[in-house]
């Protein structure tokens, strides 16, 4: 009888639009990509349920007939014109910044504060473009990020789901270490926590990001493009510092990604138990064998080669001369290179290095890898179901079904047959809220 009264109870205070009350949304989908890989399918129902994915059905179903109870809200959206598909995930972006000219003197010049402001922006920009989840893979800004994630997640502001990796791991001198080219007092306040020298001090360095907050850890094998230091672009890591970042993340429950260009270095770090390579842009014929050996991802960022070659190109390039010197090398191989994994059937997951590029064109990577020999499918893809596994989330995101977090978007015409519709995104929504709908442009 007590049980009987206080569903009663219940049901009062949820008739009256009480804290208990559900939200549903019911999308009409003329198009749906809902797991990439399959074919997409024609007039499509997707229900949702605070914020998660409760069905999805053929035909058009009536708002009516989902079994919403009374004062529960339904909220029905059009999408009969559209192409919708589950929200893109982009696994490799840097949010607190974007490269421009005066970087050199911002990076002395801004607060940690001004730089989680800023990365809000680039966040709210990275949302708006389709990019429902970002892994952002080295951040400055101190705890920026951090903050940036939490907000984001409570509703403070607009952006993607973050999954963040703090301060990147590197060695001193090394690419993840922004202080060359500053005097030595000024290099002591512009010190990074991820940077470390020898077996101790690699577990250390693990350790403190995990303290942090990282969700991953991303650590640069080899030298880097943007690092202001002429150190070519192989290995910096010892194997045994390499062994000792990656047992350390992986005993604290972490997946370890790598950035590498040097062919050394790759092959060091997929040796070591990485889970992922960024750039990867001098891999050879037994990179591809151990990549396939470990199941690892490859995340290509074909876009930060071509910008980056551009800014080498530009007679007037706010590049330092060993990064224009690196990036005229560098960014005119990754298109070959991810064309040649892509062949060897190397796992790719998307990822762009938004922040070296801009912030919200995340999407140009797709054309870029249809160029490396991709179908637009296989693109889409990557930044879905791929993405999705590669950051350890399919049982959460990168399909639209049942139990998964409502992300999903729209576009107005086919990205089966031009992937550049990815371009101009119509609708976002983001655990079930949306964020964007076609009449606001
Ligand atoms: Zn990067």
């Amino acid at each position: 009888m007590k049980f009987a009264a206080t569903l009663a109870a219940c049901a009062a205070l949820c008739a009256g639009g009480g804290a208990l009350a559900a939200d549903w949304s019911v999308i009409h989908a003329g198009r749906l990509l809902a797991q990439p890989g399959a074919p997409a399918l024609e007039a499509q129902t997707i229900i949702i349920r605070d914020g998660e994915i409760v069905s999805v059905e053929p035909g058009y179903k009536d708002a009516s007939a989902i079994g919403a109870a009374a004062g529960d809200k339904v909220a029905e959206i059009d999408l009969k014109d559209y192409f919708v598909l589950p929200g893109l995930i982009d696994c490799h972006v840097h949010l607190t910044g974007e490269n421009n000219p005066q970087g050199r003197l911002q990076a002395v010049e801004l607060s940690d504060p001004d730089r989680a402001l800023w990365a809000a922006a680039n966040a709210r920009k990275t949302l708006l473009a389709g990019f429902t989840t970002v892994r952002n893979v080295g951040a400055g800004g101190g705890d920026a990020i951090f903050a940036l994630r939490d907000g984001i997640a409570k509703g403070y502001v607009e952006g993607p789901r973050i999954f963040a990796a703090g301060s990147g791991i590197s060695v001193t001198g090394g690419h993840g270490d922004g202080t060359q080219g500053y005097r030595d007092d000024v290099a002591e306040v512009l010190h990074s926590p991820g940077v470390c020298d020898g077996v101790a001090e690699c577990r250390k360095a693990v350790r403190e990001q995990v303290r942090r907050g990282a969700d991953h850890i991303k650590l640069t094998a080899t030298a880097g493009v943007l690092s202001n230091t002429a150190a070519g672009l192989e290995q910096q890591f010892f194997d045994d510092e390499l062994e000792a970042i990656m047992t350390t993340a992986h005993a604290m429950g972490r997946k370890v990604t790598a950035h590498a260009h040097g062919v050394n270095g790759i092959n060091a770090a997929l040796r070591a138990g990485g889970d992922s390579i960024e750039h990867g842009t001098y891999l050879d014929a037994e990179s591809i064998r151990l990549f396939k050996r470990r199941g690892a991802y490859l995340v290509p960022t074909i876009l930060a080669g071509v910008t980056v070659a551009e800014w080498a190109a530009d007679p007037d390039t706010f590049l330092t001369p060993p990064s224009r010197a690196k990036a005229a090398e560098v960014g005119p191989l990754m298109l070959d290179m991810a064309r040649r994994a892509h062949a060897g059937g190397v796992k790719i997951a998307f990822g762009t290095d938004s922040g070296v590029s801009k912030h919200g064109e995340n999407a140009r990577e797709f054309a870029l890898l249809v160029e490396a020999g991709m179908t637009p499918m296989q693109a889409i893809r990557t930044a879905t179901v791929a993405a999705a596994d590669n950051i350890g989330q399919s049982a959460h995101l990168g399909t639209i079904e049942a139990g998964k977090h409502a992300d999903i978007i729209a576009v107005g015409g086919d990205p089966l047959s031009d992937v550049r519709e990815l371009e101009d995104v119509d609708f976002v929504m983001k655990a079930g809220a949306v964020y964007k709908t076609p009449d606001a442009d």
